[in-house]
């Protein structure tokens, strides 16, 4: 069975004498050294100045909303992961959906300022599939009608824009390392404030508000990563180099050989290293998605239908028209992309979507 990913795993011995060292010290958890020398490499890896390891990838979003104290409404985006969205209603904020650039897929920054009321406090909005929003133009946005600016950067471990990390730009973005992401410690993420003062704050809201043992910064959650996670995370570290560029072959490969007279991809923005984090493909309509689906299940591939359904159309949501992204997410499949996908099945795979018509 194939499916759109598989977790990358490096052997169980290199887990195991990682694993020993925790077991060691007998420190499971509260910042223990390896989740120390993880935030090290990465933010060695990922040249940023500050970075959080947290225990998933959505706390991490919820935190952000506290921690800038927003209320009222968030501008964010339809197509997304639900944790996007969900973060916000579980905050006390209402999402206010602005819909997506159609190549891009990311929130129409042209669309922003007509949605700004004085009931605003931020954006959040999703770079989706490692594809970065514009920030140049949502940070302008933000400026000028003084709004906050959250990235949900789940998806781009290791993508830079203008040269820099994606993390560094917003007042906060966050990442996941959930094991069906790039880089993975099983369950886990991080966040990254820009202003070390901020930065500070999310940090002791993430470890209950502790400033020490006895005395409290203020309101606080556990969202700390555990050193079992961090083990895991550094046992797959060494292997980014190699997991990268296994994906770009096989990225390469669905480029050179998909027939994209039939298809819509994603465009990439300019000035930006991406990290071959998703492939998705647009069909003409869903019937034909459907009818490809199928045939690629027969042969037992599984690719996913990312992002599906589109979020206004949550059950916890007054419905709002996000033509664009309603439409794209009827028709939008992500394809088998992982390391050891072979060679053979990736050529199964094209035929079927190369010959559906
Ligand atoms: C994976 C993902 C999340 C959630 O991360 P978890 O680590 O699973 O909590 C949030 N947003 C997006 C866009 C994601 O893809």
């Amino acid at each position: 069975m194939i499916n759109i990913t598989k977790t990358f795993l490096p052997t169980q011995e290199e887990y195991n004498a990682i694993l020993k060292r925790a077991w060691d010290t007998g420190w499971m958890t509260n910042r223990g050294v390896l989740v120390q020398e993880l935030e090290a490499k990465l933010k060695t890896y990922l040249d940023i100045p500050h970075i959080i390891a947290t225990t998933n990838g959505t706390l991490p979003i919820q935190i952000a909303i506290k921690a800038l104290g927003l209320t009222g409404d968030i501008i964010t985006t339809p197509f997304s992961y639900v944790a996007t969205t969900s973060s916000i209603v579980w905050e006390g904020c209402k999402p206010v959906f602005v819909d997506i650039h159609p190549d891009y897929l990311t929130i129409d920054e042209t669309k922003i300022e007509a949605a700004i009321t004085d009931k605003t406090s931020a954006i959040l909005a999703t770079h989706v599939f490692g594809n970065p929003c514009a920030v140049e133009d949502i940070e302008q946005v933000a400026k000028k009608h003084n709004l906050k600016v959250i990235y949900d950067a789940a998806h781009c471990f290791g993508v830079t824009f203008k040269g820099k990390s994606i993390f560094e730009y917003g007042d906060v973005s966050t990442c996941s390392f959930h094991a069906t992401k790039l880089f993975h410690t099983g369950e886990g993420g991080a966040m990254f404030a820009q202003s070390k003062e901020l930065h500070d704050r999310l940090y002791y809201y993430h470890n209950f508000g502790h400033k020490n043992k006895e005395e409290y910064h203020g309101l606080g959650i556990n969202a700390k990563m555990s050193e079992l996670q961090a083990a895991l995370g550094l046992a797959v570290f060494p292997y980014m180099e190699t997991i990268i560029e296994e994906r770009k072959k096989i990225v390469d490969f669905y480029n050179e050989n998909i027939n994209f007279e039939l298809y819509d991809k994603l465009r990439i923005r300019e000035d930006v290293l991406w990290n071959f984090s998703y492939f998705p493909i647009v069909f003409d309509s869903e019937d034909s998605l459907l009818r490809v689906l199928k045939q690629l299940n027969n042969i037992d591939v599984f690719p996913r239908r990312y992002f599906y359904p589109s979020l206004e159309n949550l059950p916890y949501i007054n419905k709002r028209n996000c033509e664009v992204a309603s439409d794209i997410s009827k028709k939008i499949l992500c394809l088998p992309l992982f390391v050891g996908l072979q060679e053979e099945d990736l050529i199964k795979i094209t035929e079927i979507i190369n010959n559906h018509i």
